[in-house]
């Protein structure tokens, strides 16, 4: 038996005459960026998640940036970033030359743990972002509650401002692994002022090549994230603002418009191959499972297991037995080399660190058979008691 980590071709296959049909009619329009298919698919992406402005732009790493731009982070600003999760999020600070303010994860949900935020602020800091990694939600009521404390009382959506000293503090929302998951009973991507998506190939919902969205509920600065994704113009040769080319091209719309229709189904799809692998795995004790958190709808972009020692010996193990795993992430962003200017140190977020040594990413699609997910869980089985 084979298990690879990620199977993209089955999906192919799946909607394959629905793809070609829309993907034929561009190359009759010659529409290439920005067409009616994207904007079709911005429409469908905004709806999903209950949102008013969604933007198809060029990545989601584009889109990271493009949020804290438009919020106006620049020089000498602080971003709150979580240290696990993936580099990506971080360039959103550094592209603004702002500086990124790593915090460790909670032990359960992975995700920025917001008892340890209140120390990563100071009169600098700018906005926090909220990834929302592996596919479950932020905890987006602690990170209020945590701004609370210190007197950042929530204006409007995620802008949050200081009661005594006038500092303003947005949440934004990395939304790259998240596409459907759900925060107490509402969906991601509108819990703060802003959200960036991505659709990366390998993502829940993957483009057939580069592509990102933006999305917000707040007018203005809809506009400008608008203006910013094509040269800061709404009119043609008018640059109000500064911009850059962060557009969506027409192809990647006409595969998201397809595949969207979808994404309800792998998103369920999903989820009970985790509960299949809880089940399976349930049981034994030489590893740890992810948690569903209480207030959180998980989507399972990953699937990511705690190994105590070993990890890698298993990797191997289940390499040589055909199965494919990842790790996410080897190396925390304190500890990489980009950052050694910051002055971090092993042991400045334990969490994570030890989540980079043990966690390994099981094999998840949603197409995945029951007899793949058992030959995982037996695989496993056998390797602790050989
Ligand atoms: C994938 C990812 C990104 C970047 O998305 P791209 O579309 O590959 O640029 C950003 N943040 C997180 C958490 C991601 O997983």
């Amino acid at each position: 038996m084979q298990v690879p980590f990620l199977d993209l071709k089955i999906q192919y296959q799946q909607i394959k005459d629905e793809l070609w049909k829309e993907l034929s009619e561009i190359f009759e329009n010659t529409s290439f960026i920005l067409g009616k298919k994207v904007e079709a698919f911005e429409k469908a992406f905004a709806k999903a998640h209950n949102a008013e402005y969604c933007y198809g732009v060029s990545s989601g790493t584009d889109g990271n940036h493009m949020v804290l731009w438009a919020l106006g982070i620049g020089p000498g600003d602080e971003v709150i970033i979580p240290a696990n999760t993936f580099i990506a999020t971080a360039w959103g600070a550094t592209l603004c030359r702002a500086k990124p303010v790593f915090v460790d994860c909670h032990p359960e949900s992975y995700n920025i743990d917001p008892a340890k935020i209140e120390s990563a602020i100071t009169n600098k800091t700018r906005a926090i972002v909220a990834v929302h990694l592996y596919g479950q939600p932020a905890d987006i009521d602690g990170i209020k509650e945590a701004l609370e404390t210190i007197n950042f009382i929530e204006k409007e959506k995620g802008v949050f401002i200081n009661s005594k000293t006038g500092q303003v503090i947005y949440l934004v929302e990395d939304c790259a692994q998240a596409h459907l998951s759900e925060y107490k009973g509402n969906k991601v991507g509108t819990l703060g002022v802003a959200s960036s998506w991505s659709f990366y190939p390998g993502k829940n919902l993957g483009a057939y090549g580069e592509a990102g969205a933006v999305m917000t509920n707040n007018e203005e600065l809809a506009k400008k994230l608008k203006m910013i994704r094509d040269h800061g113009s709404e009119e043609k040769y008018i640059h109000k603002i500064f911009g850059h080319n962060y557009r969506m091209e027409e192809f990647q719309g006409a595969v998201l418009s397809v595949k969207i229709r979808y994404l309800k189904k792998w998103t369920e799809l999903r989820r009970a191959i985790a509960e299949k692998y809880y089940r399976q795995l349930g049981k034994f004790d030489f590893i740890m499972l992810p948690k569903e958190m209480s207030y959180a709808k998980h989507v399972y972009h990953l699937f990511v297991i705690q190994v105590n020692d070993k990890r890698d010996e298993l990797r191997k193990f289940m390499s040589t037995m055909h199965i494919g795993t990842g790790l996410h992430y080897p190396i925390p962003l304190h500890l990489q080399p980009c950052f050694k200017y910051l002055g971090h140190k092993r042991g400045d977020f334990p969490v994570t660190e030890g989540l980079a040594q043990k966690g390994l990413s099981l094999p998840m699609f949603p197409e995945l058979t029951n007899a793949q997910i058992e030959y995982v869980a037996t695989t496993i089985k056998k390797f602790f008691e050989r």
